[in-house]
């Protein structure tokens, strides 16, 4: 499988192949920049349709880290690492603690957290085997535990901000706002959103998801081949990346998409066409980086509280984004994208002597 000339390789640092044949652990780790720190993103298990669409999101997912710490302040570089998922690799603590082992044997190069299916309780087994993890459990108001809450309390403030600059409305009070999966940061994102007055049209493929969202709270059900195209004001794509592509674009009804997941632009071009649909489009990493900012803080020592006061800055990235977007008439992910690049490239150089 050629790595060198993969399309999604962009001067990644290091890709490291784990196999465990004890455990069947079989996973990849994707290191994209330690130029502002230790690398850092979480782990994901998924069932991919071949390792070759395991590697290309490990790539993808890890350079989509660097700029989410880089735009967001953190002292981390990007990775990532993903788990492939498989019947002959149960999820057992064993496979856990041999993934750990592997983190652990980059020495301090990457840390891990959770992801799209891993748990706390999967990073505690990972924690028996390394300290270069972080999304642990954790007591009284310091900061740590499952950072979905934190993720969806930035993504819920960024609706609001890209509702303020589109929609010119200060409340969200019968705003509608579709959510294309109600898992660990869809569901707490829809208790904001139902909180703050929003009408909610959900989809999800898992029905115990979609259960537990429906006995809770008063959402409107819709397929999921149907959630991105639905008549709302609001997309939140909370489940997978690659959402947002030359094929759904010219469907979407939305004027905003603004949600949690990770590479919802199915390539650049994408923020472009949105731009031209008239759609503000919040770059995801920017809006996303609650969870990160959580971890960070878990990992270098804070509290809960600090956590929500660095939470409280995505909204003003995200207008300060979307100002120059429309002031330069450029997409708003380009605009990110070259924030964060500004922002890595900057990092080590020797700031001027004073004459
Ligand atoms: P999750 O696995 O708990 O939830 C994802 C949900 O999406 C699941 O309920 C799943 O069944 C559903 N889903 C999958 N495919 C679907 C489809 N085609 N249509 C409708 N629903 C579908 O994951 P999560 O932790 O909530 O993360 C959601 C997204 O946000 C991911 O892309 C993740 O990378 C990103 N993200 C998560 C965090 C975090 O703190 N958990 C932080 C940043 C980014």
């Amino acid at each position: 499988m050629p790595v060198f000339d993969h399309p999604e390789f962009d001067q990644h640092e290091s890709l490291h192949f784990v196999q465990d044949p004890a455990t069947g652990l079989k996973a990849i780790i994707a290191i994209h920049s330690t130029a502002l720190g230790p690398a850092a993103g979480g782990c994901r298990r998924w069932k991919y349709a071949s390792d070759r669409h395991a590697v290309t999101d490990a790539l993808r997912l890890s350079r989509g880290m660097t700029y989410k710490n880089a735009v967001a302040g953190l002292e981390f570089g990007g990775g990532k690492s993903v788990i492939l998922a498989s019947d002959d690799a149960p999820k057992t603590p064993e496979l856990f603690r041999a993934f750990g082992r592997a983190v652990e044997g980059l020495g301090g190069k990457y840390i891990t957290a959770e992801d799209v299916g891993c748990s706390v309780e999967d990073m505690r087994y990972v924690n028996e085997a390394t300290s270069y993890v972080s999304g642990l459990p954790k007591s009284g108001d310091e900061a740590g535990g499952d950072p979905s809450p934190m993720t969806a309390l930035g993504v819920f403030l960024g609706i609001e901000a890209a509702v303020r600059f589109r929609l010119g409305k200060d409340s969200l009070e019968g705003i509608r706002v579709a959510v294309q999966g109600v898992g660990h940061v869809g569901l707490n994102l829809c208790r904001l959103l139902h909180e703050a007055g929003a009408r909610l049209i959900v989809a999800d493929v898992n029905r115990d998801h979609l259960k537990l969202a429906k006995d809770e709270l008063p959402v409107t059900v819709v397929a999921p081949a149907e959630v991105l195209f639905t008549d709302v004001d609001v997309l939140a794509p909370c489940a997978l990346g690659n959402v947002l592509t030359s094929q759904t674009i010219p469907e979407i009804k939305a004027t905003v998409v603004a949600g949690a997941a990770n590479n919802q632009l199915s390539n650049e071009q994408d923020g472009a066409r949105l731009a031209d649909r008239d759609i503000l489009y919040a770059p995801d990493y920017v809006i996303n980086a609650g969870g990160i900012i959580n971890v960070a803080r878990e990992y270098y020592g804070g509290s809960s509280e600090e956590v929500r006061t660095e939470i409280g800055r995505i909204p003003e990235r995200l207008e300060q984004i979307f100002k120059e977007a429309e002031t330069s008439k450029q997409p708003t992910n380009l605009i990110a994208d070259e924030l964060a690049r500004s922002i890595v490239a900057d990092a080590g150089k020797v700031p001027p002597v004073a004459a």
